[in-house]
Formats: C-alpha cells, sequence, structure tokens
C-alpha cells in the first residue's frame, strides 16, 4: 500500500467509526449527536472512498449495512421480508434520471408511486391468519426488536384484519408536530425532534406510557405469503386499505400520459395525483414548498416502479431496494470559513462577488469557490470575511452559503462590492439588482467576452484556451473577439514560451474552422445576456435567416417581430434589440462578417431532410475524422430536426460517440441510450440521402 492509500485507509476507518458512533446515538438512544446533513455528508463521503477504492471498504462498512436500531431491551426476531432502507437523490434532474436509468434498465415503459417520506420510526406489522401477532422495529434490517405489546396501543392499527391472510405489513409511526411541541414541554431533557420522541416512546419498557402518547402509523407495503395476486403497488395500497389501515393520501402516479395515471387510480379507488414524466418536476417543487404546513414531519418523498414483477426483476443491495429511491429535501451542507471575498467581471461586464472558502467537502465535490450573487445577498447574510459559515449544495450542484454561524474575530464588518471596477478602475454602476462595469473595454470583460466567444458551444476554438488569450491580450493584440480574425499567429507567438508549431498551427486551424460555424452559433457567440441557443435557434427558425435581417429587427425597435415568436417574451426581445443596438457591438459585427463569419443561414434543408432526425435527442462526445469540430456533426442532426444537447440524460435517445468518449460514454451504456460511432452516423447521413435520392428517381418514373 502506498502512502496515498494508507492516507485514504485511516479516512475510511476513521469515518466508518464516526459513522458507527453517530448511528449508535441516533437510532438506538434517539438523541442524535449530529445534525443529519452532516451525518449524510460523512456518509456520502465514505461512500465515495469505498467507490474510488474498493478494496479498502470494511465488510461492516455503514454504507453496507442498514443503520441499526436494535437494543437488548427487547428480544431480537428475525425479519421474514427485506426490510431496508432507500437509496437518496437530493435533487429532481436526479429524480428524473434515476427513473430514465431504471426504465432503460428494464427495457420497458414504467409508472412510479411518489408517496411522502415521513420521517418517523419504521415498523413491521406481522399478521398470521388475520391476527397481529408480532410488530418489529427495522433493527439492521434481518432481525428487528419486537415491540408488539407496545405497538398494540397505537389505536389506528388493526389488531384483527377483516380476512384472515398472513401479511407483513411495513409502516411508519410517527407523532404529529403539534402533539410533539405539547409532549415535549414536559419533558426533563427535551428530544431535538418528533422522530426521535417517537423512536424514544416505542421502546418504553411500560405500554401504559406508551399508550399515553398519540402515536399514529401510515403504512406503505405489504408482502403476502402469495404477492403474484398484485400486479402492482397500487393494488397493494388499496388492498391494504380495504383491511383498515392508515394510510397516507398524499400519493402520486407518474405514468407516460396523466390520463393513464388518472385512470389507474380511478380504478383502484385510490385519491392521488396523476402526473406525466413532464409534471414530476414540479410536483416535487409544490411539495417542498408545502412540507411545512403539514400536520407530521417528512424529510423528502419516495419514488417506486409501480410494477411488482419488475420490482422483482431489479431486486435488492444490501442497503436497499433498487426499485425506489428518496428524494431527500435537505440539500447536503458543510461548515468552513470565508478566506476571502474577491469580484468577477463577467462578459457584459456584470460584477459578481465570489467568496473563496477553505476547501470542504460536501455531497462528494470539494468546494473551494462560491458566488454570492451580488450586494443584496451579503447584506441578507451579513456575510464578512473570516466568518464561519454552513453552505449546502442546492439542487445537487451549485454550492451555495446559507448562513453565518459564528462571526470572525478580526472585526471585519459586511463586506461590501467596491465603487469601482477591480480590472480597469471605471466606476461602477447599479442596474436592475445586479452592479455593472460600464466600461467596454475592460480588461477583465475582454478576457471573459473572448473565453465565451472561443467557448465549446459557441466558436468551438479549443486550442485557443484562457492561458493564450491571456498572453495575446498582454502582448496588446487582442481588444475584442474579431481580433481572433486578425491577428498574425505566427508572428506573434513564435518568441512565446510553450508556443511551438505545431500548437500555434492548431490555433490557426482552429480560428480558419470557426468561420464554418453556423449563422445561430455566431448569434450566441456575441455574448448578448439571455440570447443563448436555444433563443438563436428560435430565432432563425422564424424565419431570421440573416445578420442583415436581425439588425434591421433592432434598428426598427420592432420589440413586436421577435414576441411574434412563441418562447420569446418582452424581456429577452428588450435585451437583444438593446444588445445589438449597443455600438461596440454593431462594430464586432460588422468586423466578424468581414471577417467571413456565417452571417447567413444556409439553405433550408430539404423536407426528407429535415424529416430523418426528428423527436430525436443527441449528445455527442470524443473527437472525430469527419466533424472536427465535432459542431459540424451537431450541425448535421439539427438540419435534419433532430435536437441537441450538451450532456446525457433520461430524454437523450443517441449518444455519438468519437475516439476518447469518456463519462458521457459510460453514461448512456447505462441508461441505455443508442450508441453510434462516427462509420454509422456516416452512412445514416449517407442512408437518407440516397433516399432522397431513389425517392426523387421515383418521382421522375412517375411522370
Ligand atoms: P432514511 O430514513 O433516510 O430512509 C429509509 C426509511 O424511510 C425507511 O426505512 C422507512 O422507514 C422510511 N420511510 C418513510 N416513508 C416511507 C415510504 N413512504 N416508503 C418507504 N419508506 C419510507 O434511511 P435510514 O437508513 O432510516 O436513515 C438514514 C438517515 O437517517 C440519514 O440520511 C440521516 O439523515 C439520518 N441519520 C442521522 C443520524 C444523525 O446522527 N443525525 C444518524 C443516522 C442516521
Amino acid at each position: 500500500m502506498n502512502t496515498h492509500e494508507e492516507t485514504v485507509r485511516l479516512e475510511v476507518q476513521a469515518l466508518s467509526d464516526t459513522l458507527r458512533a453517530y448511528q449508535k446515538a441516533y437510532y438506538v438512544e434517539n438523541r442524535p449527536l449530529v445534525k443529519d446533513v452532516e451525518y449524510d455528508r460523512l456518509f456520502d463521503r465514505l461512500q465515495s472512498l469505498e467507490e474510488a477504492y474498493p478494496s479498502l471498504r470494511f465488510p461492516d462498512s455503514p454504507t453496507l449495512r442498514v443503520g441499526s436500531d436494535l437494543t437488548s431491551e427487547f428480544p431480537e426476531v428475525e425479519h421474514t421480508i427485506p426490510v431496508l432502507s432507500l437509496d437518496k437523490a437530493y435533487s429532481s434532474e436526479a429524480l428524473s434520471s434515476w427513473m430514465a436509468r431504471t426504465e432503460a434498465k428494464c427495457g420497458q415503459d414504467l409508472s412510479f408511486v411518489v408517496e411522502e417520506k415521513i420521517d418517523g420510526v419504521s415498523i413491521v406489522l406481522y399478521y398470521e391468519k388475520g391476527l397481529l401477532v408480532r410488530a418489529v422495529t427495522r433493527g439492521n434490517g434481518a432481525v428487528g426488536n419486537d415491540v408488539t405489546a407496545n405497538i398494540r396501543t397505537i389505536a389506528s392499527i388493526p389488531l384483527r384484519l377483516p380476512e384472515e391472510v398472513t401479511v407483513a405489513v411495513r409502516g411508519e409511526v410517527f407523532l404529529p408536530k403539534a402533539e410533539f411541541l405539547e409532549l415535549n414541554k414536559g419533558m426533563e431533557v427535551p428530544y431535538a425532534n418528533p422522530r426521535n420522541l417517537a423512536a424514544g416512546t416505542i421502546r418504553r419498557i411500560k405500554s401504559s406510557e406508551v399508550a399515553k402518547v398519540p402515536l399514529r402509523i401510515f403504512v406503505y407495503e405489504g408482502f403476502w405469503q402469495d404477492q403474484s395476486l398484485f400486479a402492482d403497488h397500487l393494488a397493494i395500497l388499496a388492498e391494504l386499505a380495504s383491511y383498515g389501515f392508515s394510510l397516507n393520501p398524499t400519493i402520486a402516479l407518474v405514468c407516460k400520459e396523466k390520463e393513464e395515471a388518472e385512470a389507474r387510480l380511478e380504478k383502484v379507488s385510490l385519491q392521488g395525483s396523476a402526473l406525466s414524466f413532464a409534471d414530476v418536476d414540479d410536483y416535487v417543487r409544490m411539495h417542498t414548498a408545502e412540507r411545512a404546513s403539514l400536520a407530521y414531519e417528512i424529510d423528502g418523498l419516495v419514488i417506486k416502479v409501480d410494477e411488482l414483477s419488475v420490482r422483482e426483476s431489479l431486486g435488492y443491495t444490501e442497503h436497499h431496494p433498487r426499485w425506489a429511491l428518496a428524494y431527500k429535501f435537505e440539500s447536503p451542507q458543510a461548515l468552513t470559513v470565508v478566506e476571502n471575498i474577491e469580484v468577477q467581471v463577467g462578459r457584459t461586464g456584470r460584477i459578481t462577488p465570489v467568496a473563496r472558502v477553505v476547501p470542504v467537502l460536501v455531497g462528494g465535490s470539494t468546494v473551494s469557490n462560491i458566488t454570492l450573487h451580488n450586494q443584496t445577498y451579503i447584506d441578507m447574510l451579513e456575510l464578512a470575511i473570516g466568518d464561519s459559515v454552513e453552505i449546502s449544495k442546492r439542487g445537487d450542484v451549485i454550492p451555495a452559503v446559507e448562513r453565518v454561524i459564528e462571526k470572525n474575530e478580526m472585526g471585519n464588518g459586511v463586506w461590501h462590492l467596491p465603487d469601482v471596477c477591480p480590472s480597469c478602475s471605471s466606476a461602477l454602476v447599479a442596474r436592475g439588482g445586479h452592479t455593472f462595469c460600464p466600461n467596454v473595454s475592460c480588461p477583465d470583460q475582454i478576457r471573459s467576452r473572448l473565453e465565451f466567444f472561443v467557448g465549446k458551444a459557441q466558436m468551438d476554438i479549443d486550442a485557443l484556451g484562457p492561458e493564450t488569450i491571456g498572453v495575446l491580450i498582454g502582448l496588446g493584440l487582442l481588444k475584442d473577439v474579431d481580433d481572433l480574425y486578425t491577428i498574425d499567429y505566427e508572428k506573434a507567438l513564435c518568441d512565446q514560451v510553450g508556443f511551438g508549431e505545431k500548437k500555434i498551427a492548431a490555433i490557426k486551424m482552429g480560428v480558419e474552422k470557426s468561420k464554418a460555424q453556423p449563422f445561430r452559433r455566431v448569434i450566441t457567440s456575441l455574448g448578448i445576456a439571455e440570447i443563448g441557443k436555444k433563443a438563436a435557434d428560435l430565432l432563425v427558425s422564424s424565419g431570421i435567416q440573416s445578420m442583415e435581417e436581425l439588425l434591421a429587427i433592432a434598428d426598427r425597435d420592432d420589440v413586436e417581430r421577435l414576441t411574434s415568436i412563441k418562447q420569446i417574451g418582452p424581456k429577452i426581445a428588450r435585451l437583444l434589440i438593446d444588445g445589438l443596438n449597443d455600438p461596440a457591438m454593431r462594430r464586432r459585427i460588422a468586423a466578424l462578417c468581414e471577417a467571413g463569419l456565417q452571417c447567413e443561414e444556409k439553405e433550408p434543408p430539404s423536407k426528407a431532410e429535415e424529416q430523418s432526425f426528428a423527436g430525436q435527442v443527441w449528445c455527442v462526445t470524443g473527437s472525430f475524422e469527419q466533424f472536427n469540430p465535432r459542431t459540424l456533426a451537431l450541425d448535421e442532426i439539427e438540419r435534419r430536426g433532430g435536437r441537441t444537447t450538451s450532456s446525457v440524460t433520461g430524454k437523450t435517445t443517441h449518444l455519438l460517440a468519437g475516439s476518447g468518449a469518456g463519462s458521457k460514454l459510460a453514461q448512456a451504456t447505462k441508461l441505455g441510450v443508442e450508441i453510434v460511432d462516427e462509420q454509422r452516423f456516416l452512412s445514416m447521413l449517407k442512408e437518407e440521402k440516397t433516399a432522397q435520392k431513389s425517392g426523387q428517381m421515383q418521382g421522375e418514373f412517375s411522370f
């Protein structure tokens, strides 16, 4: 084992020990030592280390086991059904991608049931011939504690079912918020939350004490001796309801079509929301917002595959079923210290304060820079340099400062934006909640504009990285994006360290090839606020086929022409017109068209071309011989009516994979996306041309 591995091994050991101690305090003593988000952060860290170094994973790692709530005060009983935890996600994107992945894995359309994730205590109720014989805690998933006498005191749990069935029912015992607040008042050592009080109550020795606490239950799974009697989860819920169990009415069924979901809920007489896949995001958002107004605590939503045959084929890990996922409301959080606050000048001159924090791991990656948006946000946080802060990763990705935990001891006051631009010293101006540097020649603005212009989604000039741009700015040769097309690169760079013949040739070739980028990309590359790829596509598809036409609209201040395009509102129209009417922008556009960039849309595609990729969503990765830059491939797809995206998601239908394709290829394989190599792509393009030709010939013959 090398030194690095030894360091990792020690961290894995320390994390495993800490998590075990936290589990004991939480599950057994019901007095958590840390907040759940801190526990989840350490859990995620351990999980990612174990994924990277599988050999260092302890066989009894906390990530492999269900956190055990076993205590010696109650007899232990073996479970006859799997009683596990849930895999989790923190964003609705992650949830949608899980649904898509699961569908891809199963190779069929699926429906999903969404339930509230009740923050209570997991319990399994065992019925034999219709009688409640045992109530068992989750324990370690295989063995739990028999707490039957205590559970019998919960009025809403039927002791006898209307049928003589043998069934195991999983549910969550909980204490409503109002009752918790009332009871907790009288506690010598108050509990942190209703979950802990409910868990503590279930483990009381005297059932008469338990009976005084108004515990409730929602049941959510049933396991019969002959499970084949049921086709799906909805049927199980309906059956449990017919037995008199208390079910949470807040459920949703997600099907391909909303109407199908409606019909299926109606068929089993269950209340609930009928959703299509497109509605899931809004449903999650609504529940996140309404969570606080509920009478009981929930810490997320649980999404489950509805079809039981599919559940069976997906199976379980040692920790969770593969057919369900918990969406947790709380994003992963961590504590850190703000070491400095710097300002960045964007390509439109917008000033963004950025906190440099002591690097810290959150949700699996290290965070060291966090955007602070604007002065209002900083004032709201009352943030100063040196403050200890709580940070989170919102929606799984974007780190944010949530609040100040401890003020700095250096006496630093709330941080304020400077009055002048840190790059060019121009006086800053406020506009619509943000602050701007008004100087279009500001070096930082130029740099940001250039970096954007050469970026992948714009002119895609790979060879011109930030360092080369820095060198060219330093030499005084790059004052605006159009200078890229007039610089004599050989002369400029031949004496510079790190610029060999090959590198200079690559830069020249990249710049030359960028002239072939289609008109819509030229629009995007101008860097007008809010005018990205989508807006450019909308403009071109609405019939604006040249820069000349676009500038004429701006000259006429023709907001209406723009707002007549579906999805372009007055705000975007105004930004576009003002952006185009800016004198510096006009000069830039004239120079770019003069340099030979595509300032007109090419011939509209023929009908047959338009159709062939319609309805498909393509992602392109790796490098190609014929499609270099690869935007050429994107153009071929888009010209044929296909959509292109920069990442592989559940919606992607095809991945065009060139050499060196990495994580996107792996993701596509995982999701079951159709993978196409360059050769096949070429023949797909050719096939369609042949089809077109033969169509034309047939037309000729029939004349
Ligand atoms: P979990 O509570 O996050 O999720 C699994 C449980 O959800 C299931 O076992 C079930 O009991 C419950 N559940 C509620 N509603 C459900 C529904 N409708 N369908 C299915 N299941 C439903 O997982 P866990 O393993 O019980 O606990 C892990 C979590 O507990 C952690 O993420 C952490 O937040 C917390 N925890 C905190 C500490 C701490 O020290 N603060 C220690 C250990 C665990």
